[in-house]
């Protein structure tokens, strides 16, 4: 299954980001999922509902799905078009010469811990927790 092998990377990363900052809890995280990610939102969440439970460190953790629109950029007339609806084809000029500005993305955006957290681990309080992983390619950190 293709959706639980992308969970157990967000879970990897979460648990990579979680203990770098010293956090023992993760009460939600945010994915970025592009519309032509070729992932399935669904298939997502129960891939996420049965795999999060196993982690000590994320385990009743929520996730929230934010979709991202698939947009395509025509290069022979410069404009941006929604890649669902038309493809690789410009709707405007016909030009086949585009490419996906965004939409493939499949990536966290956000990670929360609980507010009661104690976080007597954390120097500077739970504030310290990044709302954006870095943004490059979160799924690729080893
Ligand atoms: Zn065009």
């Amino acid at each position: 299954m293709h959706e639980l092998g992308i969970v157990y990377h967000i879970i990897r990363d979460v648990e990579n980001v979680a203990r770098a900052h010293g956090v023992r809890r993760v009460s939600s995280v945010t994915l970025l999922l592009g519309e032509v990610s070729g992932v399935v939102p669904d298939l997502l969440l129960d891939a996420w509902r049965w795999a999060v439970d196993k982690k000590p460190i994320a385990q009743g953790a929520e996730l929230v799905v934010e979709p991202v629109e698939a947009v395509t950029h025509c290069e022979a007339c410069s404009c941006d078009y929604a890649t669902v609806e038309h493809g690789k084809t410009c709707p405007h000029c016909g030009s086949g010469e585009t490419y996906l500005l965004q939409g493939q993305e499949v990536m966290i955006k956000q990670i929360e811990t609980p507010d009661e957290d104690p976080a007597d681990a954390v120097p500077d309080g739970p504030s310290d927790v990044p709302d954006a992983v870095d943004a490059a390619n979160p799924l690729h950190i080893a």
